[in-house]
């Protein structure tokens, strides 16, 4: 199985940091035009930096997804520039912590507002351009908090979980167009998201017993998935929501 992304245009938001930098990294490798889209300015213009021989070119595009004028404005401007949009890739997104009783209500909406509004707004702003193309890949991050009760993270755990519903129903509306819509579940990949790296060792390898595979997540373990969820090779795979866990 070879998978080439040349020619293809792939927009990925949340990409200054952690996972999104490395999915970034990943598409661009395989030969795909990238547009970061993040709302840390210095993280996108680092990305660009600490890689000038993968052919970064610019420091992406500054956006917040919760804004839905801006996000129509990067779409437009990408279409205007490229002429299309293969793949979206939806992987900014916030943790809150706080248990229900202590949860301050703009916490709750913040998580919301990013977590599943961005998504909308983004996957609202391309489907016209990928029905057009008749040809689209849209990938969701959810988080396996959307599977399995995580306790203190109940506003997280619900929006991926809308993150989950909403992939599942939009699936069933651009199906007809060639355009697949999925989501994915990664477990315990230690960023700046979570602190997972500056856990005391004992709180580390409790955690780590708790895995099948014994061993943390790697930004690399969601860069393959996604870039066979992205390919040809996964024409037929929609509505899903695929665990990457590590079990
Ligand atoms: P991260 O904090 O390192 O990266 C998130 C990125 O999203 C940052 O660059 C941030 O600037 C960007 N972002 C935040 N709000 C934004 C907004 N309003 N508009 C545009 N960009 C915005 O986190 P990460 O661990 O790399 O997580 C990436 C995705 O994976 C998230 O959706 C997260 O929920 C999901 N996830 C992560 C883990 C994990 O273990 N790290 C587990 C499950 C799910």
């Amino acid at each position: 199985m070879q998978i080439d992304f040349t020619g293809k245009v792939v927009v990925v938001t949340g990409a200054a940091t952690g996972i999104g930098r490395e999915i970034a990294r990943r598409f661009k490798a395989e030969g795909a035009t990238v547009i970061p889209l993040d709302v840390n300015h210095e993280g996108l213009r680092a990305l660009a930096a600490d890689f000038p021989s993968e052919g970064w070119n610019d420091a992406g595009v500054v956006c917040d997804v919760r804004d839905t004028e801006a996000v129509q404005e990067v779409v437009d401007g990408i279409i205007a520039a490229h002429g299309r949009i293969d793949v979206l890739i939806n992987n900014a997104g916030v943790n809150a912590v706080g248990l229900v009783e202590d949860l301050d209500r703009d916490v709750w909406d913040r998580c919301f507002d990013i977590n599943v509004r961005g998504v909308f707004n983004t996957c609202k702003a391309v489907a016209p351009a990928m029905k057009k193309q008749n040809y689209g890949r849209i990938i969701n991050a959810a988080s396996f908090a959307a599977i399995m009760p995580s306790i203190g993270a109940s506003a997280y755990a619900a929006s991926k979980a809308a993150v989950v519903q909403f992939s599942r129903t939009l699936a069933g509306e651009l199906g007809p167009w060639g355009i697949t819509v999925n989501s994915y579940a990664p477990g315990m990949i230690p960023t700046a998201m979570n602190g997972l790296a500056d856990l005391p060792e004992g709180e580390q390898s409790k955690r780590l017993d708790m895995l099948t595979v014994r061993r943390w997540g790697e930004t690399d373990d969601i860069a393959d998935l996604l870039c066979f969820l992205a390919s040809d090779f996964a024409g037929y795979i929609t509505g899903t929501l695929t665990d990457v866990s590590g079990g």
